[in-house]
């Protein structure tokens, strides 16, 4: 049994880290692995393992532009190179000829590979364990109380990261947060499922002489017509497209009631070996999805589209018909839920214009992404392909001193969120929030404040550790 992993709660002795993280997503994982370099790292979840999305296969959206250039790197560039030690573990970054670049690995790999580095990085982990209450004072958090299977320990930090995609820490620390208006319905719930035995050349023959069924060349930065965009994805070899709703193959499945209303079916390989891919195809849109029995009660219904789904696929979508369904997600995907209000907040028209920042701490690089109900989605590129810059003073609460955000739950208004909630760019805040918490814990002042730190010194340290804060568009 690995050693010296966990906290040895039995005692019930005083616990006591520099920095705990909550929660184990993309975000999680990058602020507890940037964390542990400089600090003793406790990192609680309340699922049985961790690595969130990033164990489903979709690809990694946000690390590369839209012009092909790496925006993300340090803890992601440490795990892809565990990946690239597994036989089939690592395809690469690949364009869909359609927006972006996704960086494509096998999840088993991908999970493999969260778990080595958090046990060499020697972070403690709490599974199946929920933050519940933080003890905090004028904005300081000073202790957390965390609710596990054995029962509750109290565990005394100098800072917390709030990666718990929905600002819980900041929220029970007296931070604010804040949802969808009242008038916006969240983005809706999907269940990934992958499917193996895919024949890639006969579906990219499909992609190649039926363009008008994909989604293809929506960003001008790629100066291509479908046609010319759909010859490059065959081109390039892997199953990497989107069936679209407004084709006639899908588009006449939706009407006749034999697949859910969606917007694509977003196709995204996996395995080269297995003849893998990941497809997000099923979506539940409703306005209780922010409360726990609305999100309980989708899942069933998600997973009756993922059957309706497969059969479509396998009857109807050339290169499926000898394929079978190799995995459904551990989880359901939430797209959107609550972020924090925080020292500045990220806007569309920052993201959509590349600003870039002398604060930045992280980029980000994927087009406004807002999924809607039925066959609606919003998708708004980033203007010239490039990356804009993540201030500071984004992932710092407002009121409170010692706790950081990171990931999906960032101050942003809503379309701004709609791109930085991606994986790549999750990681990339996580891996800031958990070096500011760490240098944070280092100052050994009484009553620190996160706003005490040079961001210069922030961002140097961060380039040390592989960060991609400059050099790029
Ligand atoms: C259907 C769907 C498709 C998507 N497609 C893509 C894609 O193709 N590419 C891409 O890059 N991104 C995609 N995304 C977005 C992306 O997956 C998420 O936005 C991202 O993974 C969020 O990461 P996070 O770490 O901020 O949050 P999460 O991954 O939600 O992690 C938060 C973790 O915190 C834990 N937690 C919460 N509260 C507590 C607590 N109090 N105590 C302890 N633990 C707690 C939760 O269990 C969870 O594991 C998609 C999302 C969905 C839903």
């Amino acid at each position: 049994m690995a050693k010296d992993c966990a906290p040895d709660c039995s005692e019930r002795k005083d616990l006591a880290y520099d920095v705990i993280v909550a929660g184990g997503g993309a975000a999680g994982v990058g602020a507890a692995l940037a964390a542990s370099r400089r600090g003793h790292v406790l990192l609680v979840e309340t699922e049985s393992t961790v690595g969130g999305d990033l164990l489903t296969g979709m690809p990694i959206y946000g690390a590369w532009n839209s012009l092909g250039e790496q925006c993300v790197g340090g803890v992601l560039n440490d795990l892809m190179a565990e990946c690239r030690q597994q036989p089939d573990g690592f395809i690469g970054p690949v364009c869909d000829w359609r927006t972006v670049y996704g960086l494509c690995l096998s999840p088993a790999a991908l999970h493999l590979a969260i778990l080595r580095l958090l046990h060499a990085c020697g972070a403690h982990v709490m599974l199946k364990s929920t933050l519940t209450r933080v003890g905090a004072k004028d904005g300081h958090v000073g202790d957390v109380e965390v609710a596990s299977h054995d029962g509750l320990h109290r565990i005394q930090c100098a800072s917390v990261v709030d990666a718990t995609g929905s600002g819980r820490v900041t929220e029970l620390a007296g931070g604010q947060v804040e949802g969808p208006g009242s008038q916006e319905t969240p983005q809706p719930m999907s269940l990934l499922f992958r499917m193996s035995g895919v024949s890639f050349g006969e579906f990219l023959r499909f992609v190649k002489e039926n363009p008008a069924e994909f989604l293809l060349a929506e960003n001008p930065v790629y100066g291509v017509t479908p046609p010319e965009a759909a010859q490059r994805v065959h081109d390039g070899g892997l199953p990497y497209a989107a069936l679209s709703a407004g084709g006639a193959l899908l588009g006449g499945a939706i009407a006749g009631g034999r697949v859910q209303p969606c917007t694509a079916f977003f196709i995204t390989p996996t395995s080269r070996q297995r003849r893998e891919v990941c497809i997000n195809a099923t979506r539940i849109s409703s306005t209780t999805l922010l409360d726990a029995r609305g999100t309980s009660c989708v899942l069933l219904d998600l997973a009756e589209q993922v059957h309706q789904s497969v059969a479509f696929l396998r009857a109807s979508v050339p290169g499926f018909s000898g394929a079978c369904l190799s995995s459904v997600a551990h989880r359901m995907g939430v797209r959107e839920t609550k972020r924090i209000r925080g020292d500045e907040s990220l806007t569309e028209s920052h993201v959509l214009n590349a600003v870039k920042s002398s604060e930045g701490i992280a980029k980000g690089a994927h087009h406004v992404d807002i999924h809607g109900s039925g066959t609606k989605q919003i998708r708004k590129p980033v203007h010239g392909g490039g990356t804009y810059d993540i201030p500071f003073g984004s992932l710092v609460p407002t009121g409170l001193r010692n706790v950081i955000a990171a990931g999906r739950c960032i101050s942003s208004d809503r379309s701004a969120n709609g791109s930085l909630r991606l994986m790549g760019t999750c990681m990339a805040t996580g891996q800031a929030a958990g070096t500011m918490a760490s240098l944070l814990a280092e100052s050994r002042a009484k009553n620190r404040d996160i706003r005490d730190l040079s961001v210069t010194r922030v961002r140097e340290v961060l380039r040390q550790d592989g960060a991609i804060l400059d050099g790029i568009r």
